[in-house]
């Protein structure tokens, strides 16, 4: 399929309107409007107008647009249908929690490997995930052609783990340290702060009290 140049916060809404697609397939409905899109999804209707008009989608004035075709469409611009496996380093809380969900509700993502420097957890098979020793990264991620890894060791480990990863092929991070990583700019680095999107959200709702 041919390439298509979108920009990145259409880019970052296509799994939303791809989730709700689903759903109103499993509920047997055929087309949808932008409004209810709109609404189900919290976009505004002129930006999933905007969005859809990237692809050359497909809806019709008064008609809206039909779900089927919708969610081929988006199925292969998101790639759901090849299975992505990735690497999860550091089997702390944090990583033993995103062990045990492992995207099940996705069928196209999965954690199929992790990593620990802890003696104790390494060799051992947490919620059905292998946990090697960091020292074996390398290899597994070549075995496996795994490119995407989650970070969640330390924030003093943060960048130290980081030059390993990338030494071991690694193209992907998604940080969920504090810690603003430096890798190469080949390297794409997508961080989640728990703390500061809460801290915002607290911050949004104490100003919403003010008015
Ligand atoms: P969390 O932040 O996930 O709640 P925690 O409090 O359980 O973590 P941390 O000290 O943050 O524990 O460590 C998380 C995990 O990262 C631990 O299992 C630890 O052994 C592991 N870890 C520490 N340093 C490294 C490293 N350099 N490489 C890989 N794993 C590491």
């Amino acid at each position: 399929m041919e390439k298509i140049k979108i920009p990145k916060a259409t880019a970052k809404r296509l799994p939303l309107y791809y989730r709700y697609l689903i759903i109103l397939n499993e509920e047997g409905k055929e087309k949808v409007s932008s409004t209810e899109l709109s609404e189900a999804v919290q976009v505004d209707s002129a930006s999933i107008r905007r969005d859809f008009s990237y692809f050359g989608a497909l809806g019709k004035r008064g008609y809206g647009y039909d779900v089927k075709s919708l969610l081929s469409f988006f199925k292969k611009i998101l790639n759901q249908d090849t299975l992505t496996n990735v690497a999860l380093v550091g089997v702390g809380n944090l990583g033993r929690a995103l062990l045990n969900y492992n995207f099940k509700r996705s069928n196209n993502i999965r954690i199929s490997c992790a990593f620990d420097i802890n003696k104790k957890i390494t060799g051992r098979i947490l919620s059905g995930v292998p946990v090697y020793d960091l020292e074996d990264m390398k290899q597994q991620l070549n075995d496996q052609q795994i490119t995407i890894a989650i970070l969640t060791v330390p924030s003093t480990a943060a960048q130290k783990t980081t030059d390993v990863m990338v030494d071991a092929g690694v193209k992907g991070i998604m940080n969920f340290t504090p810690i603003r990583l430096s890798a190469p700019a080949s390297v794409r680095v997508q961080n989640v702060d728990l703390a500061t999107e809460l801290q915002t959200l607290i911050y949004f709702l104490d100003s919403d009290k003010e008015n």
